[in-house]
């Protein structure tokens, strides 16, 4: 069943999409926003960098928080997730995987980048806490720290270069034991990074608080803190892409610096699926900014 137009439905309830229905719900625009609950900002077990939070916090608190602050302003919330987009009378028509139908004079694509994390490993209980992925966020967690980074081939070894900012004793695990481009090995020497190509069969931790790891040869390595980069992390823009938006080749979404609006009409994107370093309060600002040119757009201003 078809129900009738929504002025605007928000694909993904992330950072950047929780605040751009916070914004739109101000306007009292009549907004669905439908989220499939596996977003980055779920597995950020701490934010530190956030004005506001000296102490951080959980990715799943700020969501909460948000949800409950959308909610009150009459979105609508649906857990489910955008199996297709399509251009239709004018407007837009979206398909879930639930089998829920739903249309909008306005569509904003918040669907974000998924990390790929090895299957293999639980890494899960130190994400944010002690074990990061963004050097620009949590670089300063680290600073003068024994750290591990657990990567995958070039990716790996880049972010270990970056780190070597923030701390002398850096050791780098090729867990995935992909080659590594010629000429890095030196840089690595280069740095006193220390360079190892072996499985990591656990890593050791007390209430999130990493202590090392266990190597598949039996070995312990112990560290205060570890960064992860296995690179091939996925930019969810196909959505995007069935309504022909431009992309990078990167696959991320290219969009108005000053709207938000992508190269197709009345299709908006914010957060880490566009352009831009991948921050939360950079996700927050793109949010509230493409609400904005939204509701302009709504009411023809
Ligand atoms: C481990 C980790 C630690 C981080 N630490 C920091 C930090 O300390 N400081 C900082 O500033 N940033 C940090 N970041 C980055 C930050 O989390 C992201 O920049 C932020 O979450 C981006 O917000 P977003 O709304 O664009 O994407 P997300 O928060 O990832 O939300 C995207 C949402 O879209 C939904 N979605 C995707 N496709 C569909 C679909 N087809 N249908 C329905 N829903 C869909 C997903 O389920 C998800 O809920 C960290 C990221 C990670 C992974």
């Amino acid at each position: 069943m078809i129900r009738s137009p929504y002025e605007c439905i928000i694909i993904g309830g992330g950072i950047a999409g929780l605040q751009a229905a916070i914004q739109l719900g101000r306007y009292q625009h009549r907004v669905l926003l439908l989220d499939g609950g596996k977003g980055r900002s779920t597995i950020c077990r701490r934010y530190h960098n956030l004005m506001g939070w000296p102490e951080g916090i959980s990715g799943e608190a700020l969501l909460r928080s948000g949800r409950a602050q959308a909610e009150k302003l009459g979105i609508e919330l649906a857990k489910d997730t955008v199996v297709m987009t399509q251009i239709r009378n004018g407007g837009f028509r979206v398909d879930t995987t639930a089998g829920a139908v739903y249309e909008a004079k306005r569509l904003l694509l918040a669907t974000g980048v998924s990390d790929r994390l090895p299957a293999d490993l639980d890494l899960k209980p130190c994400i944010g806490t002690s074990l990061y992925i963004c050097p620009d966020c949590d670089g300063y967690e680290i600073r003068g720290k024994r750290t591990l980074v657990l990567g995958s081939g070039n990716a790996g070894a880049s972010m270990a270069l970056v780190l070597r900012y923030w701390t002398e004793e850096i050791i780098y695990i090729n867990h995935e034991r992909q080659e590594l481009d010629a000429g890095m090995h030196e840089q690595l020497k280069q740095k006193g990074i220390a360079y190892m190509e072996e499985a990591v069969a656990a890593v050791d931790h007390t209430d999130g608080k990493m202590a090392g790891v266990r190597l598949s040869d039996g070995a312990c390595i112990e560290a205060d803190c570890g960064f992860i980069a296995f690179g091939r992390n996925k930019v969810q823009s196909d959505l995007a892409e069935q309504l022909g938006v431009k992309l990078m080749d990167n696959r991320h979404i290219i969009v108005d610096a000053r709207t938000k609006m992508t190269s197709v009409s009345h299709v908006w994107a914010a957060g880490d699926v566009t352009v831009h370093s991948e921050q939360a309060a950079i996700a927050m600002g793109d949010g509230a900014q493409a609400a904005i040119w939204i509701h302009k757009s709504l009411i023809g201003s």
